[in-house]
């Protein structure tokens, strides 16, 4: 393990350029893993599109490594026994000097490539056939269950050099009760995954198999992957024994780019400073377009059926404009790609076949299948988001891969939103912009505007990002009474609106539900209006702004300092004891500068491991917390 390096991460935002080291070799990242149905059939020349797919791409120049989704070969109508002569060879071993699907095909070359298998975890959730319950054996004739150990059979069977833990994703409409069991099946079966591998005393027989681990994770927002990865690394035995995270659930989301960077931003930012070299950062089911401003977020690498299922569309993607361009609009004067796939491109025969009634059998004067041109226009898309990978690669490497993002952001709104709503947690892509500004700033003048409206983005609350300013809400200026209650609990704020439904709002909650009820009352501290007592959470300025505080903006830091001072000034007398709970590093400054001029409480943790969003969740610091609140009932009050 300890198979992720980075090289060099002084390019923009949290870019960086790396490698991701594997039994079968490295893979230089950012990186483009395609994905490949390397199981098409009973054979290695069964899958239609897909055989002549994989032929051509083993066959590239451009080709560093694939994608295989563990369960995908029950889309090809295979036998439990046919599945068992595949697990007789890895993949790789299958797909050495193998035949080609037609006679008169050339001899494909073989697969040398790296080789990353996710664990199937939706398809195995999907069906009741491979349902086992943990520590349960497996009783169906496919010889697989739902267990980490059954999974790691399997990606171990078919040689994967990456795998990703056994995971169960969670759709935007789940329950929340659903959704949390499956948030801790996915943990317990990352955890299970680690150990089983773990060489000292793993149960999985790896047969001198060491494949480079990636935790699959999840979140719905900012808080939750958080949380999920604070989970992993709070519980994991070892975390050097993890080579990297892989974001889940996105492929619902992807239309809703705001969410998908709030996302992101959580997993790189829930990484501590000390791991963050040495854990790759992959997103699964995310295509060419957003490969910039993915990286410029922190992300490594990432997967996508999409160049095939346009191909499948019969569509080509336009190499300039990333237009899906029809066959049929494909003409010897307009179509100028001189890629590897296009060289070999005969127009006329593709037109003739392609419209032709034969689906099936060979058209004798030319030898090609509809397929072979279905699988020429998936090569030559996947050579755009290859080169645009290579692009973001080269401008990491030469400091130039915001440039090339806002250039690719001039015709596409969805980047345009996503750049944005990056800005408002990262610090160094404000300062990278010139003239860009915030929801603190009086008057907005945000360089990215959809173009059609003139009207600043709408964020992913259908609300404006750029509508509040911290003069739209003062607890100050309100006649407010607090609620009685001998404990203040000073709280930052969350993403998540409102706060009482955030992941941490929520932990804090319910870890100290064992306190009687009213014992203590909550404030939270907003980045952009200072106090905000909990009646005052469903106003509208409380739930629609979007502001955290970062380490550039000192004026706002100012005046939420200046804000909580003065709030506790004039009400932190009337509690017996007034505690800050916090861990997030910008928040703890403004909570430590806040209470020493009020001359009032006290901060926890009192020794918190590292200043880190997902530290407030620690079993440790939680009773502590609680511990300090019990004594402060017992305590003789000091009104
Ligand atoms: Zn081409």
């Amino acid at each position: 393990m300890g198979s992720f390096e980075t090289n060099t991460r002084d390019g923009d935002g949290e870019a960086r350029s790396g490698r991701i080291r594997t039994p079968s070799g490295s893979v230089e990242t950012p990186a483009f893993f395609p994905v490949l149905d390397f199981i098409g059939g009973t054979t290695v020349k069964s899958g239609g599109i897909w055989s002549r797919v994989r032929n051509r791409l083993f066959g590239s120049p451009k080709f560093n490594g694939a994608m295989y989704q563990a369960l995908s070969f029950l889309n090809f109508g295979l036998t439990p026994d046919n599945l068992d002569d595949w697990r007789e060879h890895t993949l790789r071993e299958h797909f050495t000097n193998h035949d080609p699907p037609k006679d008169w095909h050339p001899q494909p070359e073989s697969f040398t490539e790296p080789l990353f298998i996710d664990s199937g975890g939706y398809r195995l959730m999907q069906s009741d056939t491979f349902q086992v319950g943990r520590g349960e054996d497996v009783s169906n004739d496919w010889g697989i269950g739902t267990t980490p150990e059954s999974v790691l059979e399997l990606q171990r069977d078919f040689g994967a050099d990456i795998i990703a833990t056994l995971d169960f994703p969670i759709p935007e409409d789940l329950r929340d009760s659903e959704k949390d069991e499956r948030l801790e099946r996915s943990i317990q079966s990352a955890l299970d995954t680690i150990e089983l591998l773990n060489e000292d005393h793993g149960d999985v027989n790896t047969k001198g198999w060491d494949p480079t681990v990636y935790v699959a994770i999840h979140g719905h927002n900012y808080e939750e992957i958080d949380w999920y990865i604070g989970e992993v690394l709070n519980r994991v035995s070892d975390p050097s024994l993890i080579d990297g995270f892989a974001i889940g659930s996105l492929v619902p989301l992807r239309s809703n780019i705001a969410t998908l960077v709030d996302i992101v931003q959580g997993a790189v930012n829930a990484i501590p400073e000390e791991y963050r070299d040495q854990f790759g950062l992959h997103v699964f089911g995310v295509s060419g377009k957003l490969f910039g401003l993915m990286s410029l977020l922190g992300v490594d690498s990432f997967d996508s059926t999409t160049y095939v299922q346009t191909a499948r569309n019969r569509n080509f993607i336009d190499p300039d404009s990333w237009k899906q361009t029809s066959f049929v609009d494909v003409s010897s004067d307009s179509w100028t790609c001189n890629c590897e796939a296009c060289a070999e491109l005969d127009i006329d025969a593709m037109r003739t076949v392609m419209q032709s009634d034969t689906s099936y059998q060979s058209i004798a004067e030319t030898k090609y299948l509809k397929s072979d041109f279905y699988a020429l226009m998936a090569h030559h898309n996947f050579l755009v988001y290859e080169r645009e990978v290579e692009k973001v690669r080269h401008a990491i490497k030469e400091g130039s891969l915001l440039s090339h993002v806002i250039k690719l952001s001039e015709n596409n709104a969805d980047l345009r939103k996503g750049l944005q709503r990056a800005q408002m947690r990262d610090p160094e892509l404000r300062d990278d912009i010139p003239k860009v500004a915030f929801s603190v700033d009086v008057d907005p003048e945000p360089l990215i505007r959809d173009q059609d409206s003139e009207e600043p983005v709408e964020n992913s609350m259908g609300t404006t990002s750029l509508k509040h300013t911290p003069d739209d809400y003062n607890v100050l200026d309100r006649s407010h009474e607090p609620d009685a209650a001998p404990v203040l609990l000073v709280i930052p704020c969350s993403q998540t609106k409102p706060y009482s439904e955030s992941k941490s709002h929520q932990v804090v909650e319910s870890g100290l539900d064992e306190l009687d009820d009213g014992v203590y009352s909550k404030l939270t501290v907003s980045g952009l209006y200072g106090p905000v007592p909990e009646s005052d959470e469903h106003l509208d300025p409380i739930t629609q702004y979007d502001y955290a505080l970062n380490s550039v903006d000192d004026e706002q830091r100012e005046l939420v300092i200046s804000r909580l001072t003065s709030y506790l000034q004039e009400y932190g007398n009337r509690y017996d004891k007034v505690i800050g709970y916090v861990t997030s590093k910008q928040y703890r400054i403004v909570f430590e500068e806040a209470f020493t001029n009020a001359g009032v409480g006290i901060i926890l943790p009192s020794n918190p491991q590292r200043l880190q969003l997902w530290e407030m969740y620690r079993d440790e610091n939680i009773g502590e917390l609680q511990d300090t609140i019990e004594e402060a009932l017992c305590e003789p009050t000091n009104k």
